[in-house]
């Protein structure tokens, strides 16, 4: 069956997407840490991290460091965290927080935001996407 992030990739659900190409795609997490908070996938569907191929894990790296770059651009924080965790779905994703505390990146203290304020964030972030 495939995974709530395929079926976003194909479009089955919607979300707030901030870039693809032929096999990234990077979207804002609907329950996030902080603004900002996005999630940067392989199209492909792979369960962990480092089942991905060299190939597919750098070209997923790249991807991330230019969607980082645009958060950077785009929200006033101290700089953007990284991590990948997958424990809640099981397809590669790494998340891409603007940090401004230790907190933001620990999972538990979450952002409420309207639908106005998603579109904003991904329209913001997607517009300083290079
Ligand atoms: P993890 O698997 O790394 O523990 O966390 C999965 C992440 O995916 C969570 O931060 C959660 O908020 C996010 N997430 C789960 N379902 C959806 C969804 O349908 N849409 C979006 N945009 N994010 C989701």
């Amino acid at each position: 069956m495939a995974s709530i992030f395929t079926k976003i990739v194909s479009g089955e659900i919607p979300s707030y997407k901030i870039a693809e190409d032929e096999n990234y795609f990077a979207f804002l997490d609907i329950n996030p840490n902080a603004k900002g908070h996005t999630l940067v996938i392989p199209k492909r569907e792979e369960n962990k991290l480092f089942d991905l191929s060299k190939e597919e894990y750098d070209g997923l790296m790249s991807f991330s460091y230019r969607v980082a770059k645009a958060i950077e651009k785009t929200i006033p924080c101290k700089r953007v965290g990284m991590s990948v965790i997958g424990l809640e779905v099981p397809h590669v994703h790494v998340h891409l927080i603007p940090l401004n505390a230790m907190s933001d990146i620990q999972f538990i203290e979450k952002v409420k935001l309207s639908k106005e304020e998603f579109v904003e964030l991904a329209e913001g972030i997607s517009s300083n996407f290079e």
